[in-house]
């Protein structure tokens, strides 16, 4: 269903499409296909909510957004249920990820109280100068599968604290998870039109219209590169204002200072997160090559105790990949990979026993020996493979990690302080964990260089991106 100007109706068309469990293959839904006479229609709503809301105080404002955090923290574990079966991760991680996502709510109902002006020092002696912010406008947003339930309150909660109002596109692989969060949007009492929802199997005409109606001021996507540059070019045209958040390639340096079993537990953690589908998921694992062999050893150990499975079963660890073609594309780059001469220690293949293949499984996978002329050193994998690279000097291995367009998350090993601030200050990307593999919350900003996106999601710089600047001169 779409839910437009505080009321869920199906689409324009009357068409419908099916939502599919990855764990299973089966069919757990039927939701309507949005058009771009809908998007067209959730924007009007929006142009309208915005002139109340955008009044509201912001003390008014953060009341709604705090029964929004309350309501969805009632609701945990039915969302939790919900985004395991829509988008297979564990139940336990979906239960992190719900709480994440509430936690915008909860920030943002505070952070809406702190959107302050400055009065500065004039030139003249009659002269004031004072400085507003005030809310962009009709915000147009589009979300991803992964993270199906955070990254829409990752957007929504700072354009409504902001005083914005907004329409959101979420991925068609999970509806059903963002009509639960317009659940609880409603339910919480935010007035109609202020946020709107349309889902669809076909986002091309939604985003057309996101980027040429004059009616939106801003467009806030996250997504892949590909797709996010082609917006921002169309976009450009209206000099609207702009946030993205990109793909990652993440690189995972472990030096020789490193205690090598705490860094594989670290390494194994993070990188079969989600299924590895994760844009600050590890991408380049580098390991100096003296400790190396600890280091496989103990990554093995621990990738061959991850149990595959449907995420609502106890003993499941990692899910499903979304889809057949994340599938082929991870097995296409494993192959690729030991074509040129990587070593395989463990998976490389699709899993099929037990019923996954009624699913889209594929086995944890490491390789060590990935060179720069295999294609998993230069893209995106987005699945669960650890690439292991040997590497012997800081200097060369900083260049290495740097030697790529993407620029969103990277990690650190070591125990000695001057490097970890070197490798903080040097490495070109907007997320540093320095012994740490959860480098983030609501109240920190997220969010890339490079080809990896514009601009920062969550902490006090996540509302910055909803509210515009005006200065005033009064001559006294
Ligand atoms: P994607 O293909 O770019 O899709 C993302 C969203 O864009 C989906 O809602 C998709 O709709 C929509 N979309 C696709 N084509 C469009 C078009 N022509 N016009 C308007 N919208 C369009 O990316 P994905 O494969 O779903 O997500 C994985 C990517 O997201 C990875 O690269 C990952 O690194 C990145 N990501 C980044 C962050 C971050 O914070 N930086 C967080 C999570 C994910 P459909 O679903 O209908 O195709």
């Amino acid at each position: 269903m779409l839910y437009i100007d505080g009321e869920w109706r199906g689409a324009a068309s009357g068409s419908s499409f099916e939502v599919i469990n990855p764990a299973t293959g089966e069919s757990i839904g039927d939701v309507a296909d949005g058009t771009r006479q809908d998007a067209a229609d959730a924007i009007l709503a929006a142009s309208g909510g915005f002139s109340g809301w955008s009044r509201f105080t912001a003390f008014e404002r953060a009341e709604y957004l705090y029964r929004a955090y309350q309501l969805m923290m009632e609701r945990k574990e039915a969302l939790a249920r919900l985004m395991t079966e829509e988008q297979g991760k564990p139940l336990k991680t979906a239960r992190n990820e719900v709480q994440y996502a509430a936690d915008f709510f909860l920030w943002y109902a505070e952070e809406a109280k702190r959107t302050y002006g400055d009065v500065l020092p004039a030139p003249r002696s009659d002269q004031r100068f004072l400085v507003i912010r005030q809310p962009v406008g009709v915000v147009a947003a589009i979300t991803p599968w992964n993270y199906p339930v955070s990254m829409i309150t990752r957007k929504v909660a700072p354009a409504l604290a902001a005083g914005c109002s907004i329409v959101v596109k979420p991925a068609e692989q999970t509806p059903l998870c963002a009509m639960e969060v317009f659940n609880v949007i409603h339910d919480a009492g935010i007035p109609a039109g202020v946020a709107n929802l349309i889902v669809t199997a076909d986002p091309a005409p939604i985003g057309a219209e996101f980027v040429e109606n004059p009616a939106v001021a801003k467009i806030t996507f996250t997504g892949s590169t590909e797709v996010g540059t082609m917006l921002a070019g169309r976009a450009a045209s209206q000099m609207k204002r702009l946030s993205l958040e990109l793909g990652g390639h993440a690189p995972f340096i472990v030096f020789d200072d490193a205690d090598p079993a705490y860094a594989a537990k670290g390494a194994s953690l993070v990188k079969f997160l989600n299924t590895g589908q994760a844009c600050i998921s590890p991408n380049r694992i580098y390991v100096h090559k003296t400790i190396m062999e600890p280091f496989l050893a103990v990554l093995e150990e621990r990738v061959s105790r991850l149990r595959a499975g449907n995420g609502l079963a106890d003993d499941t660890s990692i899910g499903p990949l979304v889809d057949h073609a994340a599938l082929e594309k991870v097995d296409h780059q494993v192959q690729d990979a030991v074509g040129h001469g990587a070593r395989l220690h463990s998976g490389g293949h699709r899993l099929t026993d037990g019923g996954l293949d009624r699913g889209f499984f594929y086995a944890p996978t490491v390789l060590s020996g990935v060179t720069p002329e295999m294609e998993i050193y230069n893209n995106e994998t987005f699945g669960p493979v650890a690439p292991v690279i040997s590497f012997t000097d800081e200097v060369e291995v900083l260049a290495l990690a740097n030697r790529t367009t993407y620029g969103l998350a990277a990690y650190v090993y070591t125990q000695q302080l001057g490097r970890a601030m070197r490798m903080f200050e040097e490495l070109n990307y907007g997320i540093i964990g320095v012994n740490d593999i959860n480098p983030t919350a609501a109240a920190a900003p997220f969010g890339g260089m490079k080809h990896s996106g514009v601009g920062r999601e969550g902490g006090r710089e996540g509302i910055a991106e909803y509210l515009e600047t005006k200065l005033g001169g009064f001559s006294v």
